[in-house]
């Protein structure tokens, strides 16, 4: 993982995860590179639960621009590379865009949930 002094913002003030992201609210980074973060859920619902968000402050996953396609895929990789580090590669796992209310997003700054390691149910409640 690079470190903090590689660390390129585009912050918005009032965002909780850039907040996140500028390090002033703490939280458990499981992995980094130029363009992505991905740090633990604080209210994890699966042993695994890991949220994958963008350096750049984008609100959600509603309104992909062509521009946005090499920030998306690296947070595929990301998530990806996650699975593999928490061992759930194999056993299987769960990558979440919510959005908007009947899903329950809650925060405006585009995340990817990582959920595994435990079964799943389908369809999601
Ligand atoms: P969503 O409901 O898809 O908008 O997901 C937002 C997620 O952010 C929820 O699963 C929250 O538990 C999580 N969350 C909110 N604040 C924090 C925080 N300070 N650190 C880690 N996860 C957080
Ligand atoms: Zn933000």
């Amino acid at each position: 993982m690079p470190d903090e002094s590689d660390v390129t913002v585009t912050a918005d003030p009032n965002c909780l995860f850039c907040r996140i992201i500028a390090g002033s609210i703490p939280s458990t980074q499981v992995y980094r590179d130029d363009e992505v973060i991905a740090f633990c859920d604080r209210n994890p619902q699966a042993p695994t639960h890991v949220l994958v968000i963008p350096r750049r402050h984008v609100a959600g996953i509603n309104a992909p621009e062509a521009a946005d396609g090499p920030m998306l895929a690296a947070m595929v990789r990301a998530a990806n590379a996650v699975a593999r580090a928490e061992g759930i590669a194999e056993s299987g796992f769960r990558l979440v865009w919510n959005v908007g209310h009947d899903a329950g997003q809650s925060v405006f700054h585009l995340h990817l949930h990582l959920l595994g390691g435990r079964p799943l149910g389908w369809p999601p409640g």
